[in-house]
């Protein structure tokens, strides 16, 4: 076998949640062959998990990774003047060196924080593939497109879509391409419906956001006469194949829809926070039999990519709401950000720690403070862990990251360049002065 991580407390998110004590795993071709108390054989690479959590990689389903080069450039501020503002005026002079330089920031970020796997919507695609592919991370890349708000045509965008989508995914590798139609707002109803005709004959999937705002609701029946669920809906876009992002503000008949057409909800709790956006309702969603998934958003409205905080802002946020304690519980937020993640990206191969599945896999370190006493490995996850306690990180087989120390990047050449990239197009926005 390639590698051997003996000695762990292997929390898997199988179908049971079984946390296996002093077990060890064996991976081979990619793939986890063997769980169980002691692996036989000789190993090319041994791990010693003893003292840690052996978990799957966590899965991040909504993401614009150039955008960790707008951290803090704009806060505090409401979508719409966030957006119209700020963030369309920058994203106006990035050029392909920009979202390069951002997505190996991000993907840097992630695989040090345990996710393993994201979900991205950007415009550049090749520059995200590239970023991908050096680091060694799983990446579904969404090919952004809006005709509203752009000088573009439906077959201009849709031209450029289809040869992404042919491009990668006809070949074997980490990157998979799926159709990513900005939002209903952005979106004439043409292009929603090619973007959907399109995905279903070449086999791929959908990434939008819906829903994210109070505003955006009001203007979709203002404009539409239908909220953008009911929209969405009306024109065949839905189906399991769809990833919507945030769905914060769906009305009663819009749960049915969600359910009925196994559309998979992105959660992005923190982002919706920031921007005031509001709280999606989480419990009823899972009540109902809805699948949902967990997401950071882009650093420019987080600002971070971890997947960490998020669990635990998940968990926290919705017992506020709901007034209960119990709701969305320890175990039910780590499926959701694993095992919910890979369901949602269609990519049951990964998203939790079984036999035959392929060996996306974080250990995380408990000889920490935060961690001790060692009593309980799911709700030291989302309640205690940090990301920066995440320790070695495996992806298809490969080890990207060993005792913190990461091996598919140098760490300090990715933060420098970003740095200088981020001057650049800072400088060119006429922005640089404002913030430093
Ligand atoms: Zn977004």
């Amino acid at each position: 076998m390639d590698v051997k991580i003996e000695k762990g407390t292997v929390v898997t998110v199988d179908g049971e949640g079984r946390v296996l004590k002093d077990h060890s795993l064996a991976v081979e071709d990619g793939r986890i062959v063997e769980i169980s108390r002691r692996v036989a054989g000789e190993a090319e690479h041994v791990i010693d998990a003893r003292g840690k959590i052996v978990m799957p990689g966590l899965v991040n389903t909504h993401t614009h990774l150039a955008m960790t080069l707008m951290r803090g450039v704009a806060d505090d501020l409401p979508l719409m003047k966030w957006l119209q503002e700020e963030i369309w005026p920058l994203e106006a002079n990035l050029e392909p060196r920009h979202i390069y330089a951002g997505s190996l920031l991000g993907c840097l970020e992630m695989l040090m924080g345990g996710t393993t796997t994201f979900n991205d919507m950007y415009f550049q695609l090749d520059e995200v593939a590239r970023a991908v592919e050096e680091s060694g991370i799983r990446g579904v890349l969404s090919h952004a497109m809006f005709d509203l708000v752009a000088e573009t045509s439906v077959e201009e965008a849709m031209r450029e879509g289809r040869a992404k989508v042919r491009k990668y995914n006809s070949r074997p590798g980490r990157v998979r391409v799926f159709f990513g139609p900005h939002a209903p707002y952005t979106c004439s109803e043409e292009l929603l419906v090619a973007a959907k005709e399109e995905a279903e004959r070449l086999g791929t999937g959908l990434h939008i956001h819906v829903s994210e705002t109070r505003q955006e609701v009001e203007d979709s029946r203002r404009e539409k006469g239908l909220a953008p669920i009911e929209y969405l809906e009306k024109i065949g876009f839905l189906g399991p194949e769809v990833v919507a992002a945030h769905c914060v503000w769906p009305k009663e008949r819009e749960f049915e829809v969600l359910r009925e057409r196994g559309v998979k909800v992105s959660h992005n709790p923190i982002s919706n926070m920031k921007i005031a956006a509001g709280i999606a309702p989480v419990p009823e969603y899972l009540n109902k039999g809805i699948q949902v998934s967990l997401a950071t958003d882009g650093a420019a409205s987080n600002n971070t990519l971890d997947m960490f905080e998020t669990m635990k802002m998940t968990a926290l946020l919705h017992k506020v709401t709901s007034g209960d304690a119990s709701a969305v519980p320890a175990g039910t937020v780590l499926e959701m950000a694993t095992a919910g993640g890979a369901r949602a990206l269609g990519m049951e191969e990964i998203g939790s720690l079984e036999v035959g599945k392929r060996a996306d896999i974080v250990l995380v370190n408990t000889k920490v403070p935060n961690l001790t006493p060692f009593t309980n490995p799911v709700s030291h996850l989302v309640y205690a862990a940090r990301s920066s306690d995440v320790d070695t990180v495996m992806v298809d087989g490969r080890i990207l990251m060993e005792g913190r120390r990461v091996r598919s990047l140098d760490p300090g050449a990715v933060l420098e360049l970003a740095a200088r990239e981020t001057e650049h197009l800072l400088e060119k926005g006429g922005k640089l002065e404002r913030l430093t």
